[in-house]
């Protein structure tokens, strides 16, 4: 008898939530990274995967095996393949231990890899692109962890000022007067590993356009399970759901044992009819791959259509 093919691995998720793509692998315990590549970020890097090197940063939120392995290859594919020194954005207490691990790289393959490791404190902010922002915020895990949001740093003209011509408003502005007023505007958050907590009244949580939340367990009698291992439940969720204006609320960190299928239907069943069509399961492929193909059908509707 012929043995079976071996099992495949999980195919990458992907979402297009104009104008960003997310897109990653994320199964608790196993691995977890998720990448937005318009704003250069790959959060996490459980394994490093071609398409998460094209990411000059990568925003780590804890130390765990799942979230953190890809860290050494990340650093020495993309020197290897001529893309540039990568920079790892981390809870300050673990700059040191990344730093050892880079080290006993050294040990291992008689060469060096450049890296480039960037400690941030809770609310620290550090530029990422033109007016663009990682802004790191405390979360509560078993270990120190941080959740990201990537805010955008917009000046507008003051709402009073609105309506002046040009020459009135360079007149307030050389009599001294501030005419523009500074918006940051959260546009991805990403929560990592953790539990709920205070952090999931933040503004900047609660208003990113997308929302990339952990859901490690959605059966009805885990609650406890989630506390215990400091994560979240599907019930924290639908709270989360009720106070976010989020455009998009995507689920990740799902757990291998929960089938896909099976998520998608407790999601139905629990999630109120007025926000499930903005919770999405980033490795639900299927429904997914529907989605993305509507809306392939309808940018290609919309080119056709006679102005
Ligand atoms: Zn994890
Ligand atoms: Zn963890």
């Amino acid at each position: 008898m012929i043995p079976r093919e071996p099992s495949r691995n999980p195919s990458l998720g992907f979402l297009y939530i104009p104008p960003y793509r997310i897109q990653g692998i994320s199964i608790a315990g196993e691995q977890s990274f998720v990448q937005v590549p318009e704003l250069d970020v790959c959060f996490d890097i459980g394994v490093a995967p071609r398409t998460a090197l094209s990411s000059n940063y990568v925003a780590l939120t804890h130390g765990h095996m799942d979230h953190s392995a890809g860290l050494a290859y990340y650093y020495s594919q993309r020197h290897f393949q001529g893309m540039g020194t990568g920079t790892v954005v981390c809870h300050p207490s673990l700059e040191r231990p990344i730093r050892g691990v880079m080290d006993a790289w050294v040990s291992l393959e008689a060469q060096r890899t450049p890296y480039e490791v960037s400690p941030l404190e809770p609310e620290g902010e550090l530029e990422i692109k033109n007016n663009i922002y990682l802004r790191a915020f405390e979360t509560v895990h078993t270990v120190p962890s941080l959740g990201y949001v990537v805010v955008e740093k917009r000046s507008k003209l003051k709402p009073e000022y609105a309506g002046l011509t040009q020459e009135e408003l360079v007149k307030l502005k050389s009599e001294g007067r501030e005419i523009t007023q500074l918006l940051n505007i959260p546009l991805v958050c990403y929560t990592g590993d953790t539990m709920w907590g205070k952090h999931f009244e933040r503004e900047d949580v609660l208003n990113a356009q997308i929302l990339i939340t952990e859901c490690t367990f959605l059966e009805e009698g885990h609650r406890s399970r989630a506390n215990v291992g400091k994560h979240l439940h599907l019930d924290h969720i639908i709270d989360l759901l009720e106070a976010s204006t989020s455009e998009a609320v995507i689920l990740t960190h799902l757990s291998r044992r929960t089938h896909i299928g099976h998520a998608r239907k407790t999601l139905e069943r629990h999630v109120p009819a007025r926000h499930r069509d903005r919770v999405f399961i980033l490795m639900d492929s299927r429904t997914n791959r529907r989605r993305y193909e509507e809306q392939v059908a309808a940018a290609e509707a919309e080119a056709q259509t006679p102005v």
